[in-house]
């Protein structure tokens, strides 16, 4: 959990590295993907667990299609909302 100053460092440094990893990538190559999950109400479940799981479901769909030249590189942001505040 990032409050709002947090999340722009985390930010700013996840664009710092993508810029590393993809440096050599033609922009023709590049495509920025942005992936809308259905909303969820998961008690249980702390966000670790849902972000493993979504790994592992892109993991699979990106070999399922057998995208075996595509790199992915990005940040889990996962809004919450709840009636109770601190
Ligand atoms: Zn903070």
């Amino acid at each position: 959990m990032f409050c709002p100053y947090c999340r722009d460092e985390v930010q700013t440094n996840a664009v710092i590295k993508a810029k590393q990893i993809f440096a050599n990538t033609p922009a023709d190559q590049l495509a920025f993907l942005t992936l809308l999950l259905p909303v969820t109400y998961l008690p249980e479940r702390d966000a670790k667990e849902l972000i493993d799981d979504r790994r592992s479901k892109n993991r699979d769909m990106f070999n399922y299609h057998n995208f075996t030249d595509v790199k992915l590189f990005g940040t889990f942001e996962i809004d919450v909302k709840t009636g109770k505040m601190p």
